[in-house]
């Protein structure tokens, strides 16, 4: 029965980024039936294929239904005492940082909001760290480090506002699908000029005027060399650089940085110099392919320095722009969901922001230094320095780098609680305690999206099987360890509403994250919230960030950070090839949502390698025959696909599959455990492997 039942609930999207909204309308037959939001501002309407097929998604077929205790069905009273007991025994014998919470991008604020406040304010450790750690803490250190806060400065319409939009490393077309089309409708309308800077020739190339195949790798050798050209041309914008600290050095170091490395043609070069310093409204895109690299934050850094040398940021149609992978990497960022952050932008290396984060919350104690970032994290949970890990809504044994090895290592953990709404997933296998969560339009709370705006997620459908929202499962953890009074909420909005009041006290210090206008928001109230930008606060309303030469640092001043290239690692004989990895158009992550819509596997039906006809040919494979991809860590078997899109000696795979019954699409079990010194992110992009006939 197709009927629906009652009228449409607006809701936000899961999937990427973008954060389109959603109108699920509830069928007599207890599905969902799915269209865009036209009154959303992200998407106006529109939905991609992923969206579109939400309603492909539900039912209960391997859902997490029960609580379970080393395999066995459990009551919630009794696996809760347990995990309670287990953290509070291990915090009493081994001190507070011998226990670790490893959360994501796709739980909600609220989820994220109480599992920070746990962790920092109540257990007293920063061992909380989340996999958009795996996803955007480069763009978060860049943005520290040239603006004083992680504050994305533009907003959407201004790639719509441009005359050149630049993209790194982003496949805006497969990954953020619904901001390329506004960008390609624009382009259309106003003929936007589009740069691809990207090693590999993707979908979002289509729409491209020039596409630079640079050289993996060499992104802050071309915007050092853009920063040289615009010093030559004497397009310094003075009167902006006079709030500018760093410039003389930036300078130095770009106009130092030799010609040669991007592998890129004169022309190709000349012409991107000649687009990006003519227009004066350009905005330059930037994802993955900058943040997962172990020169991440300087790669940020490097295309930052652009924008504020000429003082195209902040302003309609100008300025660098971060677009996150997931639903909610930006509301982790609020909350100080990760290691290095304490709550709403606040500095866990200020004693004051301490204090004021620690009296709000009445907390018994307040986390005094930086926790363990991801990578680190599962390296102390291997050498048995973590008693107890409680995992939340992520995938790590299939996601992290070095894969099988952190899979060994949470095996090896004394104990580990994982919470998640799928059964069987290679994580799941892993745990002592199971808790099924509730999942995309079973729970209430907001996200944030690429351009801070925050928008509800809303219940549609009732949780299935015992299943509970992830902040009640912390709270009642939270309440049997001692704390019931601190997390005591009736609801989200609740929580919402501490989360906002915090933001305020954050303000006063001079936060940047300040949504204090919503600190008194009651039940009804955040039923019919509209989406919001932040901040949002007695002082500012939304709006674009540092345009007018104010800045979040201490003394308002923005900064220019120089940028050295790294020397290119030498290619290794046994591992030659340098593989580089992506996601694809159709599917999420490690797929557990999206390989249940049968449309979404047409696009694209299994793992594979992309590789040039130049490697396959000295490889002897074949078109659709089988690679087998390997190194010291992993072994991935993929089918072969042949094609130019990638360069020689560069193929590229994947993320989505996982190898539970072989090493079939396991392509993060190739990635080596390398991290960007100054953000802890993994670089991911690149593995080098070699590659024979399977
Ligand atoms: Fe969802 Fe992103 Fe597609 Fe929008 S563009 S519908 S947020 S996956």
């Amino acid at each position: 029965n197709m009927q629906p039942a009652t009228k449409p609930i607006r809701t936000t999207c899961p999937y990427c980024g973008v954060g389109c909204g959603v109108l699920a309308t509830p069928l007599a037959n207890g599905g969902l039936a799915i269209e865009g939001d036209p009154d959303h501002p992200a998407n106006k309407g529109r939905l991609c294929v992923k969206g579109a097929a939400l309603g492909e998604t539900l039912g209960l077929r391997g859902r997490l239904l029960d609580p379970y205790i080393h395999g066995k069905r459990s009551s919630w009273d009794q696996a809760l005492d347990l995990v309670a007991q287990r953290f509070s025994d291990a915090i009493a014998k081994h001190g507070p940082d011998s226990v670790a919470f490893y959360v994501s991008g796709q739980l909600l604020t609220e989820d994220y909001y109480v599992a920070n406040k746990l962790m920092k304010g109540f257990i007293g450790s920063a061992n909380i760290d989340t996999n958009s750690r795996l996803c955007m803490a480069s763009s978060v250190a860049g943005h520290k480090r040239a603006f004083g806060s992680d504050t994305v400065p533009g907003l959407y319409e201004d790639l719509e506002l441009a005359d050149t939009v630049v993209l790194v490393g982003s496949n805006l077309a497969w990954c953020h699908p619904i901001l390329y089309q506004r960008l390609a409708a624009a382009r259309e309308t106003r003929g936007t000029k589009v740069v691809v800077v990207d090693p590999r020739r993707t979908a979002t190339c289509d729409i491209a005027d020039l596409h630079l195949a640079l050289n993996a790798g060499t992104d802050t050798v071309l915007f050092n060399l853009l920063l040289a050209e615009i010093a030559r041309r004497g397009l310094i914008d003075h009167g902006f650089a006079a709030n500018l600290d760093g410039m003389e050095d930036a300078l130095a170091a770009a106009q130092a940085t030799p010609l040669s490395s991007t592998g890129l043609p004169h022309a190709d070069l000349t012409r991107f110099l000649d687009l990006w310093t003519a227009s004066e409204r350009v905005v330059t895109v930037y994802s993955q392919g900058i943040n997962q690299s172990e020169s991440g934050t300087d790669n940020v850094n490097a295309i930052l320095n652009c924008h504020l040398a000429t003082g195209r940021i902040g302003k309609p149609g100008m300025g660098p722009f971060s677009v996150t992978g997931q639903p909610n990497a930006m509301g982790g960022r609020e909350v100080g969901g990760l290691a290095n952050m304490l709550a709403c932008h606040l500095d866990i290396d200020n004693p004051d922001h301490r204090d004021a984060v620690r009296g709000f919350w009445q907390a018994p104690r307040i986390a005094e230094k930086p926790g363990l970032k991801a990578v680190d994290m599962f390296r102390a949970v291997e050498e048995g320095r973590i008693k107890a890990l409680w995992i939340m809504c992520t995938n790590p044994a299939l996601s992290m780098p070095e894969a099988d090895r952190v899979a060994r290592a949470i095996k090896g953990c004394d104990f580990t609680v994982v919470s998640d709404i799928v059964a069987q997933t290679d994580t799941t296998r892993l745990a002592d305690v199971l808790l099924p969560a509730t999942g995309w339009a079973e729970k209430d709370g907001t996200v944030t999206n690429s351009e801070r705006r925050v928008s509800r997620q809303r219940r549609a459908l009732a949780a299935p099987g015992q299943a509970r929202d992830d902040w009640r499962i912390m709270a009642d953890v939270a309440k049997r360890m001692g704390w019931a009074d601190a997390f005591d909420w009736t609801g989200p909005a609740q929580i919402f509403a501490e989360h906002a009041a915090l933001s305020g006290v954050a303000g006063g210090l001079g936060s940047d994250f300040d949504i204090s206008d919503y600190r008194a928001t009651t039940a009804p109230e955040y039923d019919r919230m509209e989406p919001f930008l932040w901040p949002q606060s007695p002082s500012r309303q939304g709006g674009r960030f540092f345009g007018d030469g104010l800045f979040q640092t201490p003394s308002g001043r923005g900064r220019m950070v120089p940028i050295f290239p790294a020397n290119r690692r030498p290619v290794d004989i046994a591992a030659p090839f340098t593989l580089n990895t992506g996601r694809v158009r159709d599917h999420w992550h490690s797929m557990t949502r999206t390989g249940r819509a049968a449309r979404l596997s047409r696009h694209i039906a299994e793992p594979f390698l992309e590789l040039h006809p130049r490697d396959a040919e000295r490889l002897g494979l074949a078109p659709a025959g089988l690679a087998q991809v390997e190194n010291e860590h992993g072994r991935a078997i993929l089918r072969v696909l042949i094609t130019d899109r990638a360069a020689p000696g560069h193929p590229f795979a994947p993320i989505h599959w996982t190898g539970e019954t072989s090493s079939a699409g396991r392509v993060s079990s190739l990635v080596p455990g390398l991290t960007d010194p100054i953000s802890g992110q993994p670089a991911l992009k690149s593995a080098a492997v070699n590659i024979s006939a399977f």
